[in-house]
């Protein structure tokens, strides 16, 4: 296949005492992601995409979190083992797409940097990645800003 694309979707719950991480960008929150690894559910989407694309199942069958070596490991390591495998297949990543839901913090000011640091970890230009902030206009966990949830898409494009 010349194309291939992929969806992701993760949700993190917020707590105190944790650090926000959003695409490998350290946050400043009251609160942080819960999770087995650093709980950042942009990075986690953006891996669900790409094994999407390649139809090699999803980001809990290949970092289980059960597995002690995946605790608290930063995510940005799950993206490169995640792009490495895109690499193996012989594809490379043709444009990736984001939305970020979280009622709170505004996430416009870090874009940029969230952006620049997806695109250095996956060797992207930047007019391959967009990543879109919005809140959940108050409804639901997220609007109640129990929890930040993130979606991606990916395509593939082989390389030969
Ligand atoms: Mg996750």
């Amino acid at each position: 296949m010349q194309y291939k694309v992929g969806i992701g979707y993760d949700i993190h719950r917020l707590i105190e005492g944790r650090k926000l991480f959003l695409g490998a960008v350290e946050i400043p929150y009251i609160k942080g992601l819960l999770g087995h690894s650093d709980g950042d559910a942009l990075i986690h989407a953006i891996c669900d995409a790409l094994l999407g694309a390649l139809a090699y199942g999803d980001i809990g069958e290949h970092f289980p979190d059960t597995d002690p070596k995946y605790q608290g490991i930063a995510s940005s390591l799950l993206l490169e083992k995640v792009s490495s495998l895109v690499d193996k297949e012989g594809y490379k990543i043709n444009n990736i797409d984001v939305v970020i839901v979280a009622q709170e913090p505004k996430l416009l000011p870090f874009k940029s940097q969230i952006k620049e640091k997806i695109c250095c970890l996956l060797n992207l230009k930047e007019d391959a990645l967009n990543i879109k902030a919005k809140t959940n206009e108050g409804l639901g966990a997220v609007g109640n800003k129990e929890a930040i949830a993130a979606y991606a898409i990916a395509s593939l494009i082989r390389k030969d």
